[in-house]
């Protein structure tokens, strides 16, 4: 197989599965027991948190472990929105092309009062800090703006918009869970004042992410019960998938320059192959675009019935994003972009890492052009 669905899931890193081990095979303590074997647990929740800590600049009291990114995501949405209610701030600015975790709950916070503006996005897939300096009032209790997007890999102007919500006072959160170990992130330089990660696109395992909570910033817990993650997410730990973060987060935070640059090599190439089929085009542009994202469209094919063919052919991919397949409508994100109607639906998002290598992307755009060329036979 291969594997090209990298912004779905990465394969966990031999680190992160060393780090998680002990806690799946031997150690059945609960942290929050006072016993050698929940001491030998919550220790290693201590040395996890300290590495994600220091691998974005953060200080470890400031790292809330979740369950992924999804929650990190509500987390910082909704706490942040019952935070500023109480002080009569109603209004809430983000994105149309979010990653559904920040879209949905944004609905649901809209159905609850409060009003939500959404930034649009050019024809390259980029926000704008213009309009969203127009958005952003004092009376705003939180902007949310993604740090790159999942389906075209754009990186968003996130720091400059951070810049924007710190002279005005207003709390700013960050969806980086694309965006970890692709590009650099240290909370300070961002000023952003919530952080979303989640552990199993950074090769840790699944049921692990993390929130990045600036101390002070005033959010409020939505979990209630035994009061763990300094009482702001209760629930007993995920000792091994917070471990095995931890040595992720260590391992991809460091090397990015190195790591990326060989990507976007075969990035390159496989957007270049890509092209020379006939009546395709790139999503996204190709300035500030995630080192492993390939998003091309076809027209005349559906995504979906290209990722089943490409299945086929030994190869995983993705069409728009993988939270969203089985979803026939086209991808909110192309349609925001201005996509034309013919492109929207025949999109695939093939994503790489470093694992990858150079036969593989000759491979993978050969099964590309095949599986485009069956579908367009079929359909004439
Ligand atoms: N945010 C972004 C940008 C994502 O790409 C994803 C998953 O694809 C999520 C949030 C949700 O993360 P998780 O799968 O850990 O819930």
């Amino acid at each position: 197989m291969i594997y090209l669905d990298n912004a779905a899931s990465t394969p966990a890193l031999p680190c992160a599965l060393e780090a998680a081990a002990p806690f799946i095979t031997e150690c059945c303590g609960n942290p929050s027991s006072i016993h050698t074997e929940g001491r030998r647990a919550a220790l290693a929740i201590i040395e996890a948190r300290e590495k994600c800590a220091a691998a974005i600049g953060a200080k470890p009291e400031e790292i809330i472990f979740t369950s992924g990114g999804t929650e990190s995501d509500n987390m910082a949405l909704k706490s942040a929105a019952l935070a500023g209610h109480r002080s009569g701030k109603m209004r809430i600015v983000t994105t149309g092309i979010e990653h559904p975790a920040v879209l949905r709950s944004c609905e649901f916070l809209e159905s609850m009062g409060f009003e939500v503006k959404r930034l649009g996005v050019t024809p390259d897939g980029f926000v704008s800090p213009e309009q969203a300096r127009e958005l952003i009032t004092p009376e705003t209790a939180v902007v949310s703006v993604m740090a790159a997007n999942n389906e075209v890999g754009t990186i968003q102007p996130f720091r400059e918009i951070a810049e924007i919500c710190r002279s005005r006072g207003v709390l700013f959160h960050t969806d980086a869970v694309q965006a970890a170990g692709n590009i650099p992130l240290d909370v300070n330089s961002i000023g952003c004042d919530m952080m979303s990660v989640s552990a199993h696109k950074i090769g840790g395992i699944k049921g692990a992410g993390l929130l990045y909570c600036r101390s002070g910033c005033g959010i409020v817990p939505l979990l209630h019960g035994g009061g763990q993650e300094n009482g702001m997410r209760s629930g007993t730990e995920n000792t091994a998938a917070i471990a095995a973060m931890g040595g992720a987060m260590e391992y991809c935070c460091r090397g990015i320059a190195e790591r990326s640059a060989k990507i976007s090599v075969l990035r390159d190439r496989l957007i270049s192959l890509l092209l020379e089929i006939p009546d395709s085009m790139l999503n996204g542009g190709m300035e500030r675009r995630l080192c492993g994202n390939v998003n091309v469209s076809f027209s005349g094919v559906e995504g979906e019935s290209l990722v089943l063919g490409l299945d086929l052919r030994g190869v995983c991919a993705s069409s728009g994003s993988a939270c969203a397949s089985g979803d026939v409508k086209p991808s909110h994100v192309l349609r925001a972009m201005g996509v034309p109607v013919e492109f929207q639906r025949g999109s695939l998002r093939l994503t790489l890492s470093e694992n990858n290598t150079a036969a593989e992307i000759e491979q993978a755009a050969s099964a590309v052009r095949e599986t485009v060329e069956m579908l367009r036979s079929l359909t004439g």
